[in-house]
């Protein structure tokens, strides 16, 4: 049939380029130590990044949690879906990280990707500017797309570029749009720095924490907290599957702002709301971010990253100056960026194979994930496997 023929067509294309994706089967949570695929290995493949998806006290809660409220949510937020759960975790949410704007208040989502759509899409309308970074997450540029507003790309990281077009923009809305810790290449945005300028414009800066959530600042207050900043011009995504270790996403703003996407927001309204259990499991996560046991997986994690950044330093590849748990290796090509991986598996490590369209052509990566729950150990297997890789390069 012609129509699958196209598709099939399509598919043999991307298999020729190396750019095929493939699922594997995991028999354990995605962590640091993990069976996937019926063989035990190191993941560095999870954004577990302070160790928690299969925490004890976080299975706890989620079983808890469905026993008091049953498996599923049963509708909407807006129809019958919205449990004592949810609103418990939002209000723990924004007494947690909401400390960069009065009046603070939360709302929670089923995904990140939802989060994102949400809030792009009820900030800016028809009539609105937004200016979104190169290396924003897809999920921003789908949100971005989807709200019919004009959107310009500044260069990544770009503040300077970025002031020059606010200044050229009469938009009656502006919105600036930016990852905090680029997924990709693990940097930090500049955020001081388009906060100010947010408020010199009088536009929205939305930052999309969900890297730095759980790990950045005090406590693992994110990535606002981290910088010290305050402002009511700051609308905050936080990410709940990945430090958080459960599921989720919320966005905290002034009461307002969130009481005008409860009203306005498409992806919140028209959706089932998450299980309440797992919201549930979120609050309890968020107690042990916040705690002592909290502090002590960031410091693990710390001392990680800088021995990780000494071990891609020395291998023939070129590593990104990150600071933050993503750690990337640009390899370059497609085929040599699978290949490396390949090996790496053979060595039971798993680090996944990034490439186009996730970044740009050419910079094809090992991405680095690391995790509280990672050991100098795994780090070690990890780095006599790239001393072996690195001779054959
Ligand atoms: N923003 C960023 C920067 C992300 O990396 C991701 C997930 N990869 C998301 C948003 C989407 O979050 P979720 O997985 O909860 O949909």
């Amino acid at each position: 049939m012609l129509l699958l023929d196209t598709l099939t067509q399509g598919l043999v294309d991307l298999e020729a380029r190396g750019l095929t994706r493939r699922r594997r089967i995991a028999d354990t949570a995605c962590a640091a130590h993990m069976t996937v695929d019926g063989r035990d290995i190191v993941g560095f493949a999870s954004n577990d990044y302070l160790g928690l998806a299969a925490h004890p006290a976080l299975v706890a809660a989620q079983a808890e949690g469905a026993q008091r409220y049953g498996a599923g949510s049963g509708g909407s937020h807006l129809l019958g879906g919205h449990s004592r759960a949810h609103a418990k975790l939002e209000d723990d949410l924004a007494a947690f990280a909401g400390g960069f704007v009065d009046a603070p208040r939360a709302l929670s989502f089923c995904t990140g990707y939802m989060a994102n759509l949400a809030t792009l899409t009820a900030l800016a309308g028809r009539d609105a500017t937004l200016f979104s970074d190169a290396l924003n997450h897809a999920s921003l540029i789908d949100g971005a797309r989807l709200s019919r507003a004009d959107v310009q790309i500044y260069p990544h990281g770009d503040a300077e570029a970025l002031a020059a077009m606010l200044d050229a923009c009469d938009s009656p809305v502006k919105v600036i749009v930016t990852d905090s810790v680029f997924s990709m290449d693990g940097d930090i945005a500049p955020l001081a720095a388009l906060l100010a300028l947010a408020e010199q414009h009088g536009a929205w800066l939305v930052v999309d924490d969900a890297h730095g959530f759980g790990v950045l600042g005090p406590q693992g207050r994110g990535a606002l907290a981290h910088a010290a900043l305050r402002s009511p011009h700051l609308v905050y995504v936080c990410t709940l599957g990945k430090a958080a270790g459960v599921a989720g996403a919320a966005v905290i703003a002034h009461e307002t702002v969130i009481e005008w996407l409860v009203q306005r927001a498409r992806p919140y309204i028209f959706t089932t709301a998450a299980a309440p259990a797992v919201a549930h499991a979120v609050s309890a996560s968020l107690t042990l971010i916040a705690s002592s046991e909290g502090d002590a997986r960031r410091a693990h994690l710390a001392a990680l990253i800088e021995r990780t950044r000494a071990i891609l330093e020395r291998t023939p590849w070129q590593p990104v100056d990150s600071m933050t748990a993503v750690q990337p290796l640009i390899i370059g090509e497609n085929e040599a960026t699978l290949a490396l991986a390949a090996k790496l598996d053979a060595a039971g490590l798993w680090v996944p194979a990034i490439r186009p369209p996730t970044v740009p052509v050419g910079t094809s990566r090992l991405r680095i994930s690391l995790s509280a729950g990672h050991s100098f150990d795994d780090l070690a297997r990890l780095e006599a496997a790239f001393d072996r890789l690195g001779e054959t390069a």
